[in-house]
């Protein structure tokens, strides 16, 4: 996330939410030389568990040529270790943190903008970065109305200790392999995977099928398995069963797709990030990673700013570079699910049948194998996902437009 460059003008951001994307935000900007403040709403130490995996392939077989190929650096971790991670970078670096506050309201000001918190005090600043998850209070600063979900996507992730699960012999070998497990449900599909300290085993669960009575959770509550109701669980393989059963903390989410809108409003002092910014998956692949992708976009932006009137070209342009992007990235996280959650029939015998088919192939060289097209076809998509590169993105725009701004 380092862009190894100061911007020689230094801003006042202030970061609304202190998730992934607003911490990835917060030390990306610092890094790139502003001042940053992270206002977040809650107390700060609740530690949470669910696993944040970023960038892996799903439910193909792992061919180490092709993840060099595509240069999927895949990394499974805790989602509250990468937190943990990323407040102690933004501490070094010297963020801001002011915990346990909600904002009220965003105005604009004289040359800048302000943020009214619950207590009653006022901060200003320069920039606006609404980084406060799915139900953003600040998107509707950004966004004049919010248009109807395309689709409503109820899910929940289960953590199951794999000292519990060793006590079962039919789990055991899922909590000795190192792997990503995607069990196709008739309606809903499961991924399965363990954390880097293999004390935790993650279940995410999403259901592309709308049911009345999902629970939208908040991440940093626990809730029991009851929320699990409305995933009718009766045709899960058995293991799966067990696994569900033996879960010691659940959080529920009801994820809603929105076709991607702007991300920069109010006259050009708020933009928005990570699932504020965009509908990308819960429980999937990318949701974690695009988040990160935003805070590179932006602060390598923001590592070259000399002039404030730069300030909106740099925001038109991190909105133009984003869209796209993220734009492709939830089409394709949507239809990975529809794919995985097929219920039975010929179209899913035909998807089993592609899938047999790349995890009985070995192949050394992704260029040269000696696979049929609809191999390669499957693995392209991925490789247009995975070999993305924010930082080298804004690069290439920075050196075709620089002597324009
Ligand atoms: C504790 C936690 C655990 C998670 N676990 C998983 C998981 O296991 N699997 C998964 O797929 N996804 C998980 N997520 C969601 C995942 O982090 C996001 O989908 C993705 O990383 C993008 O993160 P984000 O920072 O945009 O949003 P979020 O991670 O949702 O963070 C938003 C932050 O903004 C704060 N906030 C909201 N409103 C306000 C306000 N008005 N004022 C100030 N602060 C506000 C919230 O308290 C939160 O800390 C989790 C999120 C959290 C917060």
């Amino acid at each position: 996330m380092s862009t190894n460059r100061q911007a020689s003008l230094r801003l006042t951001f202030l970061i609304i939410g202190g998730g992934l994307s607003g911490l990835s935000c917060a030390y990306a900007l610092r890094d790139a030389g502003h001042d940053v403040v992270i206002i977040e709403q809650n107390s700060g130490r609740t530690r949470t568990e669910g696993s944040a995996t970023s960038e892996p392939v799903g439910f193909m077989k792992f061919h180490d040529q092709i993840m060099s190929d595509l240069q999927a650096e895949f990394l499974i971790i805790q989602h509250e270790d990468l937190r943990q991670h990323l407040i102690s970078l933004c501490l070094i670096s010297g963020v801001v943190f002011k915990y346990g506050m909600a904002i009220k309201i965003i105005k604009l000001a004289d040359g800048g903008i302000t943020v009214a918190l619950e207590d009653g005090s006022v901060m200003r600043g320069d920039i606006v970065v609404g980084a406060d998850g799915h139900n953003s209070f600040v998107r509707a600063f950004v966004i004049e109305e919010e248009t109807e979900p395309e689709h409503i996507v109820p899910g929940a992730s289960i953590a199951i200790s794999t000292k519990l699960m060793q006590k079962h012999e039919e789990l055991r070998s899922l909590c000795e392999e190192n792997q990503f497990t995607i069990w196709m449900g008739n309606g809903s599909s499961i991924t399965g995977v363990l954390d880097n300290t293999g004390e935790t085993f993650n279940l995410g669960i999403c259901s592309p099928t709308a049911l009345d009575f999902a629970v939208d959770g908040d991440w940093y509550e626990t809730h029991d398995l009851s929320h699990l109701l409305p995933f009718d669980t009766s045709g899960y393989d058995p293991r799966l069963k067990k696994l569900i059963q033996l879960g010691h903390t659940c959080h529920p989410t009801i994820h809603k797709v929105f076709e991607q809108a702007d991300v920069v409003g109010m006259d050009g002092t708020v933009a928005l990030v990570g699932d504020a910014a965009h509908s990308i998956l819960m429980h999937g692949s990318h949701n974690s990673s695009m988040a990160i992708e935003d805070a590179v976009t932006l602060s390598t932006l923001f590592s070259h700013l000399t002039d404030r009137k730069q300030i909106p070209i740099f925001l038109d342009t991190y909105e133009e570079l984003r869209h796209a992007r993220t734009k492709a990235t939830q089409k394709s996280e949507y239809q990975s699910l529809l794919q995985i959650s097929l219920p039975r029939g010929e179209a899913q015998a035909a998807r089993d049948q592609a899938l047999g088919l790349t995890l009985s192939t070995a192949f050394d060289d992704f260029e040269n194998c000696e696979s049929s097209e609809l191999l390669v076809q499957a693995w392209e998509q991925y490789l247009i996902l995975f070999s993305h590169d924010a930082a080298e993105e804004v690069d290439n725009w920075w050196s075709k437009w620089n002597f324009t701004v």
